[in-house]
């Protein structure tokens, strides 16, 4: 027997206006956004954004453009009612921020809503109220020219959706992004926020983007720009792009604006990625600001309900043209020299010599490693007379480098007695660590062959070891950071002068969330107003590795924890993350010293054999398993 067929109703508008509404507005910021994009479409170039408690409270979005006529208003608020196109052609030419309806009609469902209003030709305003979608009004109001909405309680009739609220903090994060957003593709504009009646952003209007963008990203970011300018048939591309020693953990600064909308791509992300190949580490991002200006016949921009996403009609071609434009402007660039007197003059404290360049950074890190060793280190008489003996010694025990290297060259055919390095199968020469053999534990020899720049490979009791730098650097650091944070022993070292760090507003929401997690693992940071962060202190262990550098890290490990993990795991993801970043690299060529050093830490590991990402840090081949390979055993 078939069920009963179901009844098939016409849901009602409000039901319809709250389905909308979950697209289009996920959190204060979407409100945010949709109200300032209104406000840039009403031609106004005065915008003050106010919010409470993150905009939980309240959002008053407020303006001085054209304003709506007062017949009008109940129309604006209506679903699908828009000033903006009038048929399906004019999708193709879309020239505004919005043209969907739908903004007003969603977010006046779902919290308590005024909107007041006034034409420059009308005498007074008019303002209408909408409770969780019931309309009053409209009733004449005294208000200057301009349009202002007030958003409260947003989601008051949505638990569920309001339960979805993060802190203040992190959703005034969102709004700050969605804010700078928009107030950097329209500079000439002056735009407001202010967050518990205190101004985070006042921007004066400016003729000129980098102006704008020193005073939303400041000094170090504005400074390091290079201008870029391109065309290619009636499709521009202008804009800045930052020196390759800006770089970041995700591609969060990568501000893309296609007829002034921002936009994320990510075949143009891949291009930005393409152009900066070489400049950066990999892993890392370039920061960059880049509008796009296109016929809007040539593009789809309602392919996504926030408008976030587009579809061009030869994608290819702007693809070819983004990179084509920065690899011929970074070829016209000395990128080395400009990353040097930049920082000179810029900020006198930061270390001279840090730069993106691969091997001063090394340089750097090598210089933490001895000096850190240096302290590390029982002082050994043992360790102090080695430190120059370049003799390889051969005793029973060790690895015998002599016999080894004679070996190496014997395989290749060369006819030299004596060398220090042997060229590897990727060409990559090994390192001997001959040159410093010290002792360990019970008198025991250490010594070790570096292959790749990347694995030690040495002998203990038991067999054959190889160990992966970077991985047992790493376990080391972690461990010494733990017992030291256990026995409450931070040793914090006190910058002279408190370093500002100017970060994205999503990573200075976090940051300033952590800031006891953070002094617990000794680095005292404290808000500074708009997204800058005031560093006091840093942990002695960390060496000369750069406030600015450790804070971004660290907001890049709490941004992608997203909250969800508790102190003691935060805690530890942040020890996690300053030893890797403290750690000797996968390709650092390590001096003997560095080697032997490390060997020699290995010993006091609790679990040497795991990084704390739990990867192997060694891979040991026992005598037994040896003699098995070879076919000793019979
Ligand atoms: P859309 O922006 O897609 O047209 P909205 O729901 O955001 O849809 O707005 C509906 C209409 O209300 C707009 O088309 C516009 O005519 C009017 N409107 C909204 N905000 C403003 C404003 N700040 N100033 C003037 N008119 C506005
Ligand atoms: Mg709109």
């Amino acid at each position: 027997m078939k069920a009963t067929a179901p009844q098939i109703t016409q849901l009602p508008v409000g039901v319809i206006n709250k389905i909308a509404a979950g697209e289009v507005i996920e959190r204060p910021a979407s409100v945010v956004k949709e109200l300032l994009e209104n406000s840039v479409d009403a031609g106004a170039d005065r915008i003050e954004v106010a919010i409470e408690k993150g905009g939980a409270d309240l959002i008053r979005v407020a303006d001085n453009g054209c304003g709506i006529e007062s017949e009008q208003l109940a129309l604006a608020i209506a679903p699908h009612a828009t000033s903006k196109i009038l048929d399906a052609d004019d999708l193709f030419s879309v020239s505004t921020m919005g043209f969907r309806g739908e903004a007003l009609a969603s977010i006046s469902e779902v919290s308590q809503f005024t909107l007041r209003s006034r034409t420059a030709d009308s005498h007074a305003g008019a303002e209408i109220t909408v409770d969780g979608g019931k309309l009053s009004g409209p009733h004449p109001c005294g208000c200057p020219v301009g349009t202002s909405i007030e958003v409260r309680n947003l989601f008051f009739n949505t638990p569920v959706r309001r339960k979805f609220l993060r802190t203040q903090q992190t959703e005034m994060g969102h709004i700050t992004e969605a804010f700078l957003r928009v107030a950097l593709a329209h500079p000439e504009r002056h735009f407001k926020l202010l967050h518990n009646g205190r101004a985070i952003h006042d921007l004066a209007a400016t003729e000129n983007w980098r102006d704008r963008i020193l005073a939303l990203f400041g000094r170090e970011i504005s400074e390091s720009l290079i201008p870029i300018e391109s065309f290619d048939g009636d499709v521009r591309l202008w804009g800045f792009v930052a020196d390759p020693s800006q770089n970041r953990g995700n591609n969060k600064l990568q501000y893309l604006f296609l007829n002034r909308r921002c936009i994320r791509d990510r075949a143009l992300g891949h291009a930005l990625g393409e152009a900066y190949r070489g400049l950066l580490m990999t892993g890392r991002y370039p920061v960059t600001f880049l509008q796009f200006e296109m016929p809007p016949a040539v593009v789809d921009v309602n392919v996504h309900p926030c408008k976030l996403e587009v579809r061009f009609q030869d994608g290819g071609r702007i693809y070819s043209h983004l990179l084509g434009a920065l690899r011929t402007k970074f070829l016209a660039t000395d990128l080395t020299n400009r990353v040097r007197s930049a920082g000179e003059e810029e900020t006198p404290t930061l270390d001279q010599t840090a730069s993106y360049n691969r091997s001063d950074d090394s340089l750097n890190r090598r210089k933490d490693f001895d000096d850190w060793v240096q302290q590390q280190l029982p002082a050994s008489p043992d360790h102090a007379a080695e430190q120059h003996n370049h003799e390889p010694a051969a005793e029973p025990g060790m690895l015998n480098l002599t016999t080894f290297d004679r070996a190496a060259f014997d395989l290749g055919g060369g006819s030299q007695s004596q060398p220090a390095e042997v060229a590897g199968s990727t060409g990559q020469p090994a390192n001997f660590a001959s040159s410093a053999p010290s002792t360990v534990g019970g008198g025991q020899r250490v010594a070790a062959l570096q292959v790749q720049n990347t694995y030690l490979i040495t002998e203990d009791e038991t067999g054959l070891l190889i160990i992966d730098q970077h991985a047992l650097h790493e376990r080391i650091l972690y461990e010494r950071l733990k017992t030291r944070l256990e026995e409450g022993e931070v040793e914090i070292q006190r910058l002279l002068t408190p370093e500002a760090v100017h970060l994205a507003p999503a990573e200075a929401s976090a940051v300033i969330e952590a800031t006891e997690l953070l002094a617990d693992i000794g680095l005292l940071v404290e808000a500074f107003g708009g997204d800058t962060v005031l560093v006091s202190a840093c942990p002695v262990m960390l060496g000369r590795m750069q406030p600015a550098e450790l804070i971004r890290r660290i907001a890049e490990t709490l941004i992608e924890a997203d909250g969800k993990l508790a102190p003691r795991e935060a805690t530890d993801e942040l020890l996690h993350m300053m030893a890797c970043k403290a750690a000797v690299k996968a390709g650092d060529r390590l001096t003997p010293e560095e080697i032997t050093s490390l060997l020699e830490q290995r010993h006091l590991c609790h679990d040497a054999h795991h990084c704390p990402h739990g990867r192997p840090t060694a891979l040991v081949f026992s005598r037994h398993e040896l003699d098995r390979r070879f076919g000793r055993l019979g």
